[in-house]
C-alpha cells in the first residue's frame, strides 16, 4: 500500500509526499506532531498537518531567516530564536564568531525533543553548544519580559493558527521592537505570497509601525506552501539593501543557499509580490 503525508495547503491546494515510515506521532498540549521517513525529502517533520522542516530543504529557509539579518547588523553579539525547536535557525546562527549568546524560546518541549532524536543534523546547536541556551516557553510572554536586550530577534514561528496566531500582530511586533537594542533588527517569516497576502499586508504593516526600515524578501522552499516564501525585515538603523555580507560571509563555512548575490536578489521582489507589499504600505499610512 502506498503512504502519503498530505498538507493542506488551502481549501483547493494540498502537497503530498510518498512516506515509507511514521518515526513519531503523538498529540502534545500544544499540537499534533508527526515525523516520517520520505524517499524524496529525508525525514520530514509536520505540526498540525503544516510541514515545518525536511532534511533535504531547510537549509534554504534558515540560512535566508538568520544571515540576511546578522550580516545586515554590523556587530551582533545577543540573539532571541521565538519558535524554532528544531534548532535549525540556532545551527545557523551560531556560526557567527561574533554572536556570543543565543536565546531560544521555543513554547512546545516536545518539539525540542523530538527533532533532537529524528534531526540530529538540524538540532545539532541544542545541546552541548554553550552560545545556545533553550528555554521552553511563551514567545509573546518572553518578549514582554526582556527589555532592550537582544541586537537581532527572529520569529521562526508556525503558521498564524493556535499557539503562533499572536506572533503576527503589531502589538507583538512592538513589544519585540522594545526587547531589541537601540540599532536592532527583527526578522519573521511571514508566509507564501501566493496563498497567504493576507498574512504578509497584515505582518508588514503591523512591522512598518513600529519600524522605520521594512523590508519584505523571500526564497524558494520546495516543501512549504507553493514553494515561493517570505520574511519581514523590521530594522531600527541598518538597511539590508546598504549590508556587506561579502565582508564576514567566509567565517560562516559552507552554506548551501545564502550568498552575497543572493542576500540582495532576495528583495527584488516580483511586481505581484511589490503589489502586495504596495497594498500594505497604502493600508498602514
Ligand atoms: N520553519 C517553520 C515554518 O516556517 O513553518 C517553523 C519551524 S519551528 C518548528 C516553529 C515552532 O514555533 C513550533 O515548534 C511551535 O511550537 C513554535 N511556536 C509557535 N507558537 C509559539 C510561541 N507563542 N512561542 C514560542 N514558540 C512558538
Amino acid at each position: 500500500m502506498e503512504l502519503f503525508l498530505t498538507e493542506n495547503q488551502t481549501d483547493d491546494m494540498r502537497l503530498s509526499v510518498r512516506t515509507t515510515r511514521v518515526l513519531h506521532h503523538e498529540q502534545t498540549a500544544y499540537q499534533e506532531l508527526v515525523i516520517v521517513e520520505t524517499p524524496q525529502w529525508g525525514r520530514l517533520m509536520a505540526l498540525d498537518g503544516f510541514f515545518q522542516t525536511c532534511d533535504r530543504d531547510e537549509f534554504v529557509y534558515h540560512e535566508m531567516g538568520a544571515h540576511v539579518p546578522l550580516l545586515t547588523h554590523p556587530d551582533p553579539k545577543r540573539v532571541l530564536i521565538v519558535g524554532g525547536g528544531d534548532g535549525g535557525m540556532a545551527r545557523e546562527v551560531a556560526r557567527h564568531p561574533g554572536v556570543e549568546h543565543v536565546d531560544l524560546v521555543e513554547i512546545d518541549g516536545r518539539v525540542i525533543e523530538c527533532c533532537k532524536t529524528y534531526f540530529p543534523q538540524i538540532a545539532v546547536a541544542l545541546s552541548g553548544n554553550p552560545k545556545v541556551h533553550v528555554h521552553v516557553a511563551d514567545g509573546i510572554q518572553w518578549v514582554r519580559e526582556h527589555e532592550a536586550e537582544y541586537d537581532v530577534v527572529i520569529i521562526d514561528s508556525s503558521e498564524p493558527i493556535g499557539p503562533g496566531e499572536g506572533l503576527f500582530t503589531a502589538d507583538f511586533y512592538a513589544s519585540v521592537y522594545r526587547c531589541l537594542t537601540g540599532d536592532g533588527i527583527l526578522v519573521a517569516q511571514t508566509e507564501s505570497p501566493w496563498v497567504n497576502a493576507d498574512v504578509i499586508r497584515r505582518a508588514y504593516r503591523g512591522i512598518r509601525q513600529s519600524f522605520p526600515i521594512t523590508r519584505l524578501y523571500t526564497c524558494a522552499v520546495p516543501t512549504y506552501p507553493t514553494g515561493l516564501w517570505s520574511f519581514t525585515l523590521g530594522s531600527k538603523k541598518y538597511d539590508p539593501l546598504e549590508a556587506d555580507p561579502e565582508a564576514r560571509i567566509a567565517a560562516l563555512g559552507r552554506l548551501r543557499y545564502y550568498t552575497p548575490d543572493i542576500h540582495f536578489a532576495a528583495f527584488q521582489l516580483p511586481g505581484f509580490v511589490a503589489e502586495i507589499v504596495a497594498e500594505a504600505e497604502e493600508e498602514g499610512r
